[in-house]
């Protein structure tokens, strides 16, 4: 079983990487953006208190995240692995993710960081803007503030994985296939 998690700050690529990867490796891409924006499109109760955090570029509560998340993993007992991505976004998430696994006698195998600059990860989500629907994809203010979140609150997740030596950094530009094409070297030497 591989437990990847696909780290990196918002627009690095992630969702497009994760999609491919969990196909070839034949394990679950669980996107807690994903699963929000689904809930948010059912009008449930969950999609409504996750709106009010995503529209602001903040993130939803961890109870909230970590209990949807658990429920995601409990719901794939026969999962050869899982390609987390947008997921864990704080050290708390990450305990609990280390927990979940743990009770299942699992464990994250590597954490893999896309590499990428602000001014460019600016400029990837304004273009990305025009075609995604997404109101915190429009607004440069809200798409900087998404920024400030991850070097606050989710920059230290890398430095909690590197404690352990399962920290890897991939250079986030250049082509899909390229940066697809590094990403499955890491992942084939583990
Ligand atoms: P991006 O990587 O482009 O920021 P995501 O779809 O991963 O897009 O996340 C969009 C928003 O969903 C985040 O800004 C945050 O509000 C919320 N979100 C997603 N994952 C998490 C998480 N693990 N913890 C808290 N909030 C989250």
């Amino acid at each position: 079983m591989t437990n990847l998690i696909l780290f990196g700050p918002p627009g690095s690529g992630k969702g497009t990487q994760a999609v491919t990867l969990a196909e070839k490796y034949g394990i679950i891409h669980i996107s807690t953006g994903d699963l929000f924006r689904y809930e948010m499109s059912n009008n449930t109760p969950l999609g409504l208190e996750a709106k009010s955090y995503m529209q602001k570029g903040e993130l939803v509560p961890d109870e909230v995240t970590i209990g949807m998340l658990g429920n995601k993993v409990e719901a794939n007992p026969d999962a050869n692995g899982f390609i987390f991505d947008g997921f864990p976004r704080t050290v708390a998430q990450a305990q609990a993710l280390d927990r979940l696994l743990s009770d299942k006698g699992q464990e994250v195998a590597a954490l893999i960081a896309l590499e990428v600059d602000d001014d460019e990860i600016v400029a990837r989500i304004l273009n990305r803007g025009k075609t995604s629907g997404r109101n915190d994809d429009n607004d440069e203010l809200i798409i900087r503030n998404r920024i400030d979140v991850y070097n606050r609150e989710t920059a230290p997740v890398f430095d909690y994985y590197a404690q352990t030596g399962k920290t890897k950094r991939i250079d986030g530009i250049g082509s899909v296939d390229e940066i697809f094409q590094r990403l499955c070297a890491e992942i084939d030497a583990l």
